[in-house]
């Protein structure tokens, strides 16, 4: 992590926690966080829970004035009309949401979520004033074949090849190598740095060195408070995108504190 990026720690809390359980997990976290003195101003914290607890989410923030921010797993490409199931951007922005997770591996494995359809994903939370999370990584056969750099940096170029300097930059990267997602198999310090500085000057390539150096890279795949120390030294490691740990209120406020 560079001093010039604020870190970003984002729970992607999957399809766990009913809209009760949600409001109970914030007011044990405010309370943890407050009782450690956490500075908001030092890193960022977001949570991301399913769509119907969106609500009691932003109600229990909003009505503690809490300093946290929150956002969805996905999103329709759509904006309105006969899309039985789907959400819109807009609907989702209208919940006070700053971030939406745009094509996590669980998204592309079970549905029918591709490049197009993910790069539609990312112009709508654009348009409609929110930062996609974009999730990218290799699979346990890229790696090992050895390829999982090119792999990568290609499914983000795929992505962003039509987006403005300006869309570009309000982009977040999170490199999820999808062999260390929920495996307990977490990525080297050293090769999510490797991943993380070759997104970052793909980016730079493409959209300029400001873009590339103001975009955050997150890394996620088996997170804890046990490696989250040595992966957020790394220079290009800007944060986490965190599964199961997430989902226990004393891990996640370490993670916070360690971050
Ligand atoms: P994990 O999940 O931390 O449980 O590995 C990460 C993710 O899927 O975003």
């Amino acid at each position: 992590m560079t001093s010039k990026r604020i870190p970003l720690v984002a729970g992607n809390w999957k399809m766990n926690f009913d809209h009760l359980e949600a409001t109970y997990f914030i007011q044990q976290f405010a309370w943890k966080l407050r009782a450690i003195h956490f500075d908001h101003k030092r890193c960022e914290i977001a949570l991301m829970p399913s769509f119907t607890s969106l609500r009691s989410v932003q109600v229990a923030i909003e009505s503690d004035n809490l300093k946290i921010r929150y956002g969805a797993q996905a999103v329709s490409v759509t904006s309105q009309g006969a899309f039985t199931g789907d959400v819109s951007a807009d609907m989702i922005a209208h919940l006070g949401c700053s971030y939406v997770i745009v094509g996590h591996s669980e998204r592309r494995k079970y549905h029918p979520e591709d490049d197009a359809n993910i790069v539609d994903q990312v112009r709508a939370v654009l348009a409609a004033g929110m930062q996609p999370i974009l999730c990218v990584g290799e699979s346990y056969e890229e790696r090992r074949k050895g390829i999982e750099l090119d792999f990568a940096v290609g499914q983000v170029r795929d992505v962003t090849c039509d987006l403005s300097d300006e869309e570009a930059a309000k982009l977040i990267v999170a490199y999820e190598p999808v062999w260390a997602i929920g495996t307990g198999m977490v990525a080297t310090p050293q090769s999510a740095q490797d991943a993380a500085k070759a997104i970052r000057n793909d980016l730079s390539a493409t959209f300029g060195t400001e873009v590339g150096e103001t975009v955050r890279i997150l890394y996620g795949g088996s997170v804890s408070s046990k490696n989250a120390v040595e992966l957020i030294r790394e220079p290009d490691v800007d944060g986490f995108l965190i599964g199961g740990a997430a989902l226990k209120v004393d891990e996640l406020t370490r993670i916070c504190k360690l971050t």
